[in-house]
């Protein structure tokens, strides 16, 4: 059975990378979430791991090793990252809203697959937002943890750190739920 390893976002000394109000911190919020989804997917019988639980990100450049370490220790697996999303970095409330799922411009099929699924689910909890997303319905970037690492790799930002109302929805139980269940539906799904 398949392995699904669970990337948290950054690390605590990474500037930025936190709501205005510092009520939401992305590398705590990535860890917490991260977990849920952990839980909820061995409740089901999934195979499910996190690369890095610890508050510190040791470099972009170790984790990808480690994720590829721990990619050929389980055989086959998929990688999903789990962040929030900036529409600026100037300590400021912007106006951009919703879900965005990530992949490289290397992506596999089954990348591009998972990545599709995990759109669909965020659509499916209401996350869709206030922007346009590609027809595809997810986005192609050069990100490290997607593009080198040796698995089907998506990396999802879950709504905006700095829109005051993703914000207040993402530290709301529902909000939190929805996290979770966009990732377990679409991680099952995608298993099936
Ligand atoms: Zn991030």
């Amino acid at each position: 059975m398949r392995t699904v390893i669970l990337g948290t976002a950054h690390g605590a000394n990474v500037a930025g990378k936190h709501s205005p109000d510092g009520r939401l911190r992305e590398y705590q919020y990535s860890r917490a979430m991260c977990r849920m989804v952990r839980d909820a997917l061995l409740a089901r019988g999934v195979k499910c791991i996190i690369d890095i639980e610890a508050d510190l990100e040791p470099s972009l450049t170790a984790r990808v090793s480690l994720v590829n370490r721990l990619a050929r220790q389980h055989g086959d697996c998929i990688y999903v990252s789990l962040h929030n999303n900036a529409a600026g970095n100037d300590g400021r409330w912007h106006d951009a809203r919703g879900f965005a799922a990530f992949v490289a411009p290397n992506a596999s099929r089954e990348s591009q697959r998972l990545a599709t699924l995990l759109h669909k689910h965020a659509l499916k909890q209401g996350l869709g937002g206030n922007r346009c997303y590609p027809s595809t319905g997810y986005y192609v970037k050069s990100l490290a943890v997607c593009r080198d690492t040796v698995c089907p790799a998506v990396l999802t930002e879950n709504l905006f750190q700095d829109n005051r109302d993703d914000v207040n929805y993402l530290l709301s139980e529902p909000g939190m739920q929805a996290i979770i269940d966009l990732h377990v539906n679409a991680i099952t799904e995608f298993m099936k």
